[in-house]
């Protein structure tokens, strides 16, 4: 895949539709009595937050101050003491305000309790249900080392829409809420007065729309710079034995600090923006209330309305506007984290929705049967295969890749062997890729005891087969849970005697803790020999029906390779083994031996045919065992000309 073609992930991506609805859909619905309880209790919670200042103002113009009926907006008057005495109507005051103080504080954390359990029950169910479609995936979309993207959907994403669900969503209520709800009581107390006071919301709102649409491009610019900064120090870190032995560390430094730098200037560039619209707001803010103050006090002084006004005000109408009028700015002021929130939101979810939505072409068939009782016998019958390209490969179309496998026939006995020889890029693992069903055949068929590997179920077919491969993984975990992976339910004894048969037992009862050694990343480091010893151990363990070797061309020493190839005869004794040798040395005893060279079986028969023959084998062997100087010119020519190859679809990766 060349760098300016798109991959398959981007694709899918660009073509989720409404990812925030799908995200409601598909994980919120699941979730909604949180969401619900949530939403109520924000709002309550908030309305009750305003109650004091209109309650203030009632009590100073019936008891406090003024004799005027006590009157509460969309309050019946049956419910209110209205004419009751001052002292009365003082202490249901302030028995209002203590309520409401209470309420506003109890749905406050019930509505902190809700929206967060929303947001992190909805997450978790995303991130679960991501990783295990994420698994299901094909191995092509693996190939394609998209690992990195895949760690920061599961990682990153997940915590922007966490952030989302949780803070964004609440607040956008509460600023509805908010703004609603002083809009509505200071149109009742007093409409005349509440239009003066809101004036200046249409400049606010305008205002915030101006800086959301200057501070979008900026945000856009200083992500991106995080991302290269990131990519930076990833690069320098990762290769600091190369920086240290070619002296290159000014260089590198001076390369950090020009990505930081420019991190630093795009976030300033950023932040400015923050700088002018948060005071601004403030500012428009403290407008709005000196006009307030200024039209209800000479209202109130000269007990006439204003210009044009009409009508009266009562002194505690005009607390009652003082105290509302000020908190319109910090819910207005959170529009723009919002929306960067939301834009955030949204594009993370387009990479969750674009990675699941990644179609599988290796699937089981509906009427799949399980595959047990397997004696071992496998087939190969006219079977080619090519590799699309992943885009093609998600597309479900046939690309133009070249046909790596051409044509390939053969049957294996229950328990024989098959080494696969042949040089590099022949096709010797993509072969036995199919053999596991990791890809399907373009054309033809494999067969296990008869079955087409495509009519059984991938899982039944892979666990009767064992595959034991040059580079070995090892889980972070103690030795005996690495041995035991995949037969979780196996005894003590049963891991020891498998470690017995890898030649493994005797170095891992050296280790510190034996087999409770914690082993990966985060633990003790073994050789390349040793964690080959623990990956064939761990196939004893699993005893399949059929194994795959993929032998090691690693530099292990020659006493580790007598123990490890020691431990392959003992596995092998008894299955039908496919052995892909680099070591001549290693086949010569097979069953049968498969000469391939670009996908096509050149050569077949056993290691005495094969010598007999006088072809490629038999020339490589010359050579493998000193009788020959070297090979002769033509196959030398032919070497040269596929790793040429070799190296333009390198490039093309
Ligand atoms: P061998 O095991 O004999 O070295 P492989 O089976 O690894 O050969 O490779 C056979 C051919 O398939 C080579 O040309 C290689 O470049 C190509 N190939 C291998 N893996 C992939 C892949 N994941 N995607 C595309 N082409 C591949």
């Amino acid at each position: 895949m060349s760098a300016d073609e798109e991959s398959v992930f981007d694709v899918y991506r660009d073509r989720v539709d409404r990812p925030l609805y799908r995200l409601f859909t598909e994980y919120g619905l699941d979730e909604w009595p949180w969401l619900v309880v949530g939403m109520v209790g924000n709002v309550v919670a908030r309305v009750s937050s305003l109650l004091p200042a209109v309650v203030l103002g009632a009590a100073i113009d019936s008891a406090l101050d003024g004799d005027e009926a006590y009157e509460l907006p969309l309050v019946p008057a049956s419910l209110l003491p209205t004419n009751a005495p001052d002292i009365e109507q003082f202490w249901f005051s302030v028995g209002l305000i203590v309520a409401s103080f209470l309420v506003t504080a109890v749905l406050t954390w019930v509505y902190g309790v809700s929206a967060n359990n929303f947001a992190h029950r909805v997450m978790h169910a995303v991130r679960t249900d991501s990783y295990t479609k994420m698994q299901d995936l094909d191995m092509w979309f693996f190939d394609d080392k998209q690992t990195g993207e895949v760690m920061s959907v599961l990682n990153n994403d997940a915590t922007n829409l966490e952030r989302f669900l949780d803070d964004a969503l609440q607040n956008s209520v509460r600023i509805g809420v908010m703004l609603l709800g002083i809009g509505v009581v200071l149109f009742l107390e007093n409409a005349q007065l509440a239009f003066v006071t809101l004036v200046a919301v249409p400049v606010m709102v305008a205002f915030t729309y101006w800086f959301m649409k200057t501070v979008e491009p900026r945000y856009v610019a200083q992500r991106e710079a995080v991302a290269d900064l990131n990519t930076r120090l990833e690069n320098a870190v990762g290769g600091m034995e190369l920086v240290k032995t070619t002296g290159t560390e000014t260089y590198e430094t001076e390369r950090v600090e020009d990505t930081s730098y420019d991190y630093f200037r795009k976030t300033l560039a950023m932040l400015r923006l923050n700088y002018v619209y948060r005071p601004g707001m403030e500012l428009l803010a403290g407008v709005s209330f000196g006009v307030t103050f200024v039209v209800g006090g000479l209202w109130l002084i000269t007990g006439a309305a204003p210009g044009p006004l009409s009508g009266e005000l009562t002194a505690g109408a005009f607390v009652t506007f003082i105290l509302l009028s000020q908190r319109f700015v910090t819910p207005l002021a959170e529009v723009s984290n919002i929306v960067s929130q939301y834009e955030n939101a949204k594009a993370s979810c387009e990479r969750v929705f674009g990675l699941q939505d990644i179609p599988r072409r290796v699937t089981d068939e509906p009427d799949a049967v399980e595959l047990d009782d397997v004696d071992g016998r496998v087939e190969y019958d006219g079977v080619s295969f090519r590799y699309a390209e992943s885009t093609d490969a998600a597309a479900g179309v046939e690309g133009d890749a070249e046909t790596v496998i051409r044509d390939v026939n053969f049957e294996v006995e229950p328990g024989n062997t098959l080494a696969l020889v042949g040089p590099t890029g022949a096709g010797k693992s993509t072969l036995l890729k199919l053999l596991l069903r990791l890809y399907d055949v373009s054309d033809g068929a494999v067969r296990v005891d008869g079955h087409d590997v495509r009519d059984v179920t991938a899982r039944s077919l892979r666990r009767s087969i064992g595959y034991v491969s040059q580079d070995t993984y090892l889980f972070d975990g103690s030795v005996a849970e690495n041995v035991r992976y995949g037969r979780f339910d196996a005894s003590d004894e049963a891991v020891h005697d498998a470690a017995r048969a890898a030649e493994a037992h005797e170095f891992i009862t050296n280790l510190p803790d034996g087999y409770d050694t914690q082993i990966g990343e985060r633990g003790v480091k073994l050789s390349g020999g040793q964690r080959q010893r623990l990956s064939i151990a761990r196939t004893v363990l699993q005893d399949p029906e059929i194994l795959v070797l993929d032998e090691a061309t690693s530099s292990v020493d020659t006493e580790t390779e007598m123990l490890i190839q020691r431990s392959l005869d003992t596995l092998a004794a008894d299955r039908t083994t496919f052995i892909i040798a680099h070591r001549l040395s290693t086949v010569r005893d097979a069953d049968g031996i498969i000469v391939l060279e670009d996908g096509e079986v050149v050569e077949r028969g056993t290691h005495d045919d094969l010598l007999a023959e006088d072809g490629l084998y038999a020339k490589l062997w010359g050579v493998q065992a000193g009788e020959i100087e070297s090979l002769p010119e033509e196959f030398v020519e032919r070497a040269r000309a596929r790793q040429a190859e070799t190296v333009v679809s390198g490039n093309d990766d």
